[in-house]
């Protein structure tokens, strides 16, 4: 697939202008005021292109995929297909390499039961490597989403194994002198997240994959706060599996993908059976498609994934070093900002120091809810509560944080406005 190439002069407000006509619902009003989007780290807004993508899909090539003899079958199979190299070429894989799924969510499910049935000793011989049992362990850190920390513990609880974690210290950073202890001859998996989405920290990928690759574990990459922000190339960081959702890079909800080194993905059983990904079925048995297919059982969410194909040449066409580039202006403005304002308390790095376009913080003396519905009367959306991440936030000491994420159609003036307001805050409350 084409990935058309960007420019390559930064993003400027005045670009962003041009950007925002892109996206219809960002011109809209919120309690009165211009809305001010800062929510992306939850979903993103999508641009034109994704939803005609969608819309043409439905009136001009809808199909069950796979299967059909006509015409319109072959053509939604191809569209489908398409949207599998585009996806796998946005991320320096190859499309037999990616697994489309409902999200995130259920691509680490999918690991997590893949090998959980590899442990109940499915799929014989070749799956036996990928078992899990007493005596193994699972690692994973103390700032994973709960989608990248229930199914491992529930992998541990059903197959045996324990679950450890790799440590935060108080300004939310790994402990990586501890991850060479956490991470030992009994560990057969290490799965974190690349950047965190409360603390908006890049984690080192490099050192936590080379440790995992010192004892021979798998490693296990939630790319969710890392595909939609940064140039990611799957090759590079050496990863066994990544893990991320198309509604947070500018797709449809209701897809996502799951990449998988091709080796893995040959030997390990499915998740989900039935339809759509076997070969020969008898009443006692059956064998399986390879991958991809192995992993994508029943009718597929088409349109989704082609629309997902849209979003990623929107992402590919504006540039992800750009984008980068741009978020990284934007979060040094939200944390720089944030820092200068009395009462607050910003989660993460401080100013200066790399993160995404992204700040979590706490007021003091205000829940984050009111904080949250003030800035909402202010037609600034943002997120508040523990963003999925309990354990972080009771580290750190909080049940709950506000949370400021910004995307490619932030302007400075953005950041700006949503500061002043937040200024508002204390002593709208005191
Ligand atoms: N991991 C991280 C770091 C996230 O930020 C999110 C979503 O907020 C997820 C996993 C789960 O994504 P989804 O709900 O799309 O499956």
């Amino acid at each position: 697939m084409p990935i058309l190439s960007a420019p390559s002069h930064p993003l400027s407000d005045e670009e962003v202008g041009r950007i925002r006509n892109d996206f219809p619902l960002l011109g809209n009003e919120l309690n009165g005021r211009p809305l001010v989007y800062l929510d992306s780290g939850a979903t993103s807004q999508n641009p034109i292109s994704v939803m005609e993508a969608e819309q043409e899909y439905y009136e001009q090539r809808n199909a069950a995929v796979h299967r059909g003899a006509h015409s319109l079958a072959v053509e939604a199979t191809d569209a489908y297909e398409f949207a599998r190299t585009t996806v796998a070429s946005f991320i320096g894989a190859s499309p037999d390499e990616i697994v489309f799924t409902s999200n995130a969510t259920e691509a680490l499910n999918l690991v997590a039961y893949s090998l959980s049935n590899a442990s109940l000793g499915l799929g014989g011989d070749a799956t036996r490597p990928y078992a899990l049992g007493p005596g193994d362990s699972i690692v994973v850190t103390e700032m994973e989403h709960h989608a990248n920390l229930i199914p491992w513990q529930e992998l541990a609880a059903r197959t045996g194994a324990s679950l450890r974690y790799i440590p935060v210290d108080d300004d939310g950073a790994l402990r990586l002198e501890e991850a060479a202890s956490v991470i030992d001859g009994s560990t057969k998996l290490l799965a974190f997240t690349h950047v965190s989405n409360v603390l908006g920290i890049i984690n080192p990928v490099a050192e936590l994959v080379s440790l995992a690759r010192g004892v021979g574990a798998l490693t296990v990459l939630d790319a969710c706060q890392s595909v939609p922000h940064l140039p990611l190339d799957v090759a590079a960081l050496d990863v066994d599996f990544v893990a991320f959702s198309g509604h947070k890079m500018l797709g449809p909800t209701g897809i996502g993908a799951l990449y998988g080194r091709a080796k893995h993905l040959h030997a390990m059983p499915p998740f989900l059976t039935g339809g759509s990904m076997i070969t020969t079925v008898t009443m006692e048995r059956a064998e399986y498609l390879p991958p991809p297919a192995r992993f994508e059982a029943g009718t597929q969410r088409i349109s989704q994934a082609v629309a997902l194909g849209s979003a990623v040449n929107y992402l590919a066409e504006t540039g992800m070093d750009r984008i980068e580039e741009w978020e990284r202006l934007l979060g040094e403005r939200l944390v720089v900002g944030l820092e200068a304002i009395e009462g607050i308390r910003v989660l993460g790095p401080r100013s200066g120091q790399p993160r995404i376009g992204l700040a979590a913080f706490d007021v003091d003396g205000v829940h984050a809810h009111d904080v949250g519905q003030y800035l909402d009367s202010r037609g600034i959306a943002v997120r508040v509560g523990h963003h999925c991440a309990q354990p972080l936030h009771r580290k750190l000491g909080l049940t709950a944080s506000t949370r400021a994420s910004t995307y490619l159609y932030n302007t400075t003036d953005e950041v700006d406005a949503f500061l002043t307001a937040v200024a508002e805050v204390r002593s709208f409350f005191g």
